[in-house]
């Protein structure tokens, strides 16, 4: 059965471990993420993403994660990652996902703080728990198309302490993505993270916080976020870099097109296994469950 990530990230802040959040795009990502965190005995987060839910793919992947979680006995929770249309996100909560992402980071605060909260006031009256974001985590791959905001001064784009006070009153949502120093997708150079703000933040905020852009992070910042009040720690490209990589040099060893896809996927089933279970270490979610 699917749990709300809202009881998640609570054990997580009580106990000063972070959960890492997964986004699967299918059923081999999803197996790779259940199985080693059962194996784990940790928390098991997984995030679906727009581009994998478009037409059928909303029901056919909530479908799939919630009868997989009865599979399992570790907490299963699938979270809707990065999402800008409330409408979808309704649709989301109506396919089954038990908490959400409204990604109002490009637009401006009062703008940001309106629609966060109209999200939050529906997905509270289902049980659904909600993630905002305040402040902006771009990309971290020079010219990427994908993000809206260009050619920013990270520093402009980092989280302001007095900004999440209001926003938290304004909003009440359950899981707040700040911005200290991350981005998404892979590392030109290697980033340093804001513990500083990340103080001032947790000084004034009783919330779970979340980093994205996890993938290709230290190890020791992570741990630091942690040691500071990060409670969840979202995990994209590490695992698909895993996954294409191994698949990658698997097909080119492949003589006949016609080979059986279980053999195909074999290494980078292990390499994602490897991937995931390197950061469920590092984030010290192993045990918990
Ligand atoms: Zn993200």
């Amino acid at each position: 059965m699917l749990v709300s990530m809202k009881e998640m990230l609570a054990d997580a802040k009580a106990n000063h471990y972070a959960i890492p959040a997964f986004d699967v795009s299918n059923y081999e990502m999803m197996k790779a993420v259940l199985d080693v965190c059962e194996e784990e005995r940790s928390p098991a987060l997984l995030m679906g993403l727009g581009v994998d839910l478009v037409g059928k793919g909303l029901p056919l992947m909530t479908s799939m994660v919630s009868a997989a979680s009865d599979f399992y006995t570790v907490p299963v929770c699938f979270h809707l990652d990065h999402a800008t249309d409330v409408e979808f996100i309704k649709a989301a909560v109506a396919a089954g996902f038990r908490s959400v992402m409204f990604d109002g980071s490009v637009l401006p605060f009062e703008d940001n703080a309106k629609k966060t909260a109209e999200v939050t006031a529906f997905a509270h009256a289902h049980g659904v728990t909600v993630e905002a974001e305040l402040g902006h985590v771009g990309n971290a791959m020079v010219g990427n198309e994908n993000d809206s905001i260009k050619n920013e001064d990270p520093e402009d784009t980092l989280t302001l302490p007095d900004e999440v006070v209001r926003f938290v009153e304004m909003t009440d949502v359950d899981a707040l993505a700040i911005a200290i120093g991350t981005a998404h997708g892979v590392y030109l150079k290697t980033p340093t993270l804001r513990i500083d703000r990340l103080d001032e933040i947790t000084a004034v905020c009783d919330r779970p916080l979340v980093l994205h852009g996890g993938s290709g992070t230290p190890d020791d910042q992570m741990k630091m976020a942690i040691e500071h009040g990060i409670t969840k720690i979202n995990i994209f490209s590490d695992v698909v870099g895993a996954l294409n990589g191994a698949l990658k040099n698997k097909l080119n060893t492949i003589q006949n097109p016609s080979t059986w896809p279980a053999f195909v996927f074999e290494d980078a089933r292990k390499a994602m296994r490897e991937a995931i279970r390197a950061k469920i270490h590092a984030f010290g979610s192993f045990g918990r469950v």
